[in-house]
């Protein structure tokens, strides 16, 4: 295999916003910047940096617009921004990010709580982003990512038919892609196969990445049952940065540097160089000295014999 191979498998990493947004210290600019040059360093070709909310709500993620100003300056990286409504998709795109995700909750009772609208109101919202978005920037992608897909903390299961129901109701408003987002690590392989198969039978190739967590440890299971019924994207944290503060030692994203070393070591290119991946793990220690980092791979190092 060779570096110039296109990837088989897209792996977006997700911990300059998923990971930061649910540490409580802020990571200082210079510091993000420095990691974020780390991660395109080594091949990752597509970064979520950060969210366009309100600075009150979330301080992590005020300076996004200025990570995703850098982040434009590495040619062929596709930059996202995560935004929640209408007045964050207008900054991401004055901003210039490459793609919008927009999470929609499965559960009402977490759509609710997290954003205080009923998923019905969410879906109009991702139809109002599309349409600011054929305006503003037309190349520019959508994506739903819905999360609690797989169960809910707060109303525990999650129908199917309405994972699916919502899967084609934002791609009828207009959303490029749809993904399936495990954001309670209460996902199983069995399940993860049955509904991505489900959305991929609604939806087709509107179907989009695989966001599984680790809580429970099967975060990887279940990325590999994700790919066996067509994923191709995946979502992962490099040191599985955001990990569950009540859950000592398990994290909460889904290990990039094991995610790529479980698909390398399947022969399924990812286009990222591993070791380059760990020297990544230094600028984000740098940031955030008092975070823990996971990841079962750069602690075992790689097998011997490994190129
Ligand atoms: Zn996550």
């Amino acid at each position: 295999m060779t570096a110039t191979q296109p990837p088989e498998v897209l792996i977006s990493e997700v911990g300059l916003r998923d990971g930061l947004q649910s540490v409580k210290t802020t990571m200082a600019t210079a510091d993000k910047l420095a990691w974020l040059d780390a991660l395109v360093a080594a091949g990752l070709q597509e970064l979520e940096v950060g969210s366009f909310v309100p600075a009150h709500l979330l301080p992590q993620m005020a300076d996004t617009a200025e990570v995703v100003r850098h982040a434009l300056t590495h040619p062929d990286l596709t930059v996202m921004a995560l935004v929640p409504n209408v007045r964050g998709a207008e900054v991401a795109l004055r901003a210039g990010v490459h793609k919008l995700t927009i999470p929609v909750s499965a559960s009402a009772a977490h759509s609710m709580a997290n954003v205080r609208k009923t998923r019905e109101d969410m879906v109009a919202e991702v139809r109002a982003i599309v349409a600011l978005k054929n305006q503003l920037a037309p190349h520019v992608k959508v994506e739903a990512g819905i999360s609690t897909a797989f169960g809910c903390t707060l109303q525990g299961a999650v129908s199917e038919d309405d994972v699916v129901w919502l899967a084609e109701a934002v791609v009828q408003a207009g959303a490029d892609e749809t993904g399936l987002s495990d954001t309670t690590g209460m996902a199983n392989p069995a399940q993860v196969r049955r509904l991505f198969q489900r959305v991929r039978a609604a939806v087709g190739e509107h179907t989009g990445a695989a966001h599984m967590h680790n809580t429970r440890g099967l975060g990887l299971v279940n990325c590999l049952a994700a790919y066996d019924v067509g994923v191709r994207t995946f979502d992962s944290s490099l040191a599985g940065l955001g990990g569950c503060p009540y859950a000592p030692g398990a994290s909460g994203n889904v290990v990039t540097e094991d995610l790529v070393f479980m698909f390398e070591a399947m022969g399924i290119h990812t286009g990222v160089d591993l070791d380059r991946l760990f020297a990544a793990r230094a600028p984000l220690q740098r940031g955030l000295p008092h975070e823990p980092l996971y990841g079962m791979t750069p602690e075992a190092g790689l097998p011997k014999g490994w190129v």
